[in-house]
């Protein structure tokens, strides 16, 4: 039975009428509609690794739950783990941060929208780099912000420039949002590039609010530099946003944290405090373990995505119409469609009717001209979904 539709009469706040559904999971429920039919579809829609979580974290988290830790704990997370993200910001990012500096969060994006609604007053403007990821641009609206969007090309392999940047800057310009590796594009800005950032953001008083999800994601020795160990000044104005889904494969979990300055991070907590309370408990201790154990399985999941990544870039630059740069690292690829004459919506939508193939329009990610395909996936899809590509291709130009 269905239940109430019309809520009569009412009036829904403005700032949700101004937000755009998420498309990216729009296009992933689509997909799992059909395979749920029994259609053969073939799916690169979802930003999501598609192996379990490695088997001593979920032991840990089972073990916490015999252990009892099913009550509340404190907003800000449990000690442990702060303590244990504290540790990882220094080891491998080389950010000097104690547990007072991390809050935990419902995944990276809770740790997002907290330091936005923590940080930004209305008419505040936030530069973010296009192509972005889909939830910045939408998350600054619902705190009453104005999102500036900097357009980027494949022929600058879809970075922005601190000219860019510098030249978007205004009295109101608040934070840059600054995430690599990149989503949708799997750019990775080298330590030179991020340091040139980083000057612009010191000298024009600039807040960095720094996603740093695919940091482990890295192929063909490329290097991933946290834009706050740049220098000192880029440290005092960055806060890292990150989580645990990408790189243990726990999507489900819904383990992130924010790091950064105390009075954000209490900030923020209070936000947290009002909204969600602490991220499940014991799904804590799983975090707890994949910090403090061996890094193995990211490296074993890693060998698996260079494998699929060598296959569907050499697969998407041999089919007509598409330009597809060297992505270094996350698990995505992003090629251009303009040879195709179509928008991305509509490319994507014969895709999926006509071929069964699920990808996501660019235009999600401010880049009509492109579309997005995650290889987070196994290889015989991989293999089967290029071929349907290209016959799509092949009927198409
Ligand atoms: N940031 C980026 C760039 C992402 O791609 C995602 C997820 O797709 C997130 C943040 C949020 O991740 P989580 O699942 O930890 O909330």
């Amino acid at each position: 039975m269905n239940g109430q539709v019309f809520g009569v009469g009412m009036k829904l706040a403005a700032r949700v009428e101004s937000v755009s559904p998420s498309m990216t999971l729009i296009i992933d429920a689509k997909a799992k509609a059909m395979k749920a039919e029994g259609i053969d579809v073939c799916s690169f829609s979802a930003g999501e690794p598609d192996f379990n979580t490695p088997k001593h974290i979920v032991e840990a988290a089972k073990a916490a739950l015999e252990q009892g830790k099913t009550r509340y704990g404190p907003a800000a997370g449990e000690p442990r783990l702060r303590e244990a993200i504290a540790q990882k910001l220094q080891r491998d990012n080389g950010l000097c941060y104690g547990a007072d500096n991390i809050l935990v969060t419902n995944g990276g994006k809770q740790s997002i929208f907290n330091l936005m609604l923590a940080m930004i007053e209305p008419g505040d403007e936030v530069i973010i780099p296009a192509p972005f990821w889909v939830s910045y641009p939408e998350m600054v609206k619902l705190a009453e912000g104005t999102p500036v969007i900097l357009p980027t090309t494949v022929e600058n392999q879809f970075k922005v420039s601190p000219e860019q940047i510098r030249q978007a800057i205004t009295p109101k310009t608040k934070l840059l949002v600054f995430n690599t590796p990149s989503n949708p594009t799997g750019m990775v800005y080298t330590p030179d590039e991020v340091r040139a950032i980083a000057q612009v953001a010191v000298e024009s008083d600039l807040w960095i609010l720094s996603d740093e999800i695919y940091e482990k994601i890295l192929y063909d020795g490329a290097q991933h530099l946290s834009i706050g160990a740049a220098s000192p000044e880029a440290y005092e104005r960055s806060v890292v946003c990150s989580g645990f889904a990408k790189t243990y494969a726990m999507t489900g979990w819904r383990v992130g944290f924010l790091a950064g300055p105390v009075p954000l991070v209490k900030a923020a907590t209070k936000i947290q405090g009002h909204s969600t309370s602490n991220v499940c408990t014991f799904a804590q201790y799983g975090a707890i373990a994949a910090y403090e154990n061996s890094q193995d399985c990211v490296q074993e999941m890693l060998a698996a995505f260079a494998e699929r990544r060598r296959y569907m870039l050499d697969a998407l630059n041999a089919m007509p119409g598409l330009e597809c740069p060297k992505p270094d690292g996350a698990f995505y690829m992003f090629p251009s469609i303009a040879k195709t004459g179509r928008s991305s919506l509509d490319f994507c939508s014969e895709l999926l009717d006509q071929h069964q193939v699920a990808t996501v329009p660019g235009a999600a990610f401010g880049a009509d001209d492109c579309i997005r395909l995650s290889y987070a996936t196994d290889l015989d899809t991989i293999k089967r979904g290029m071929e349907r590509l290209e016959k799509f291709l092949h009927g198409i130009l």
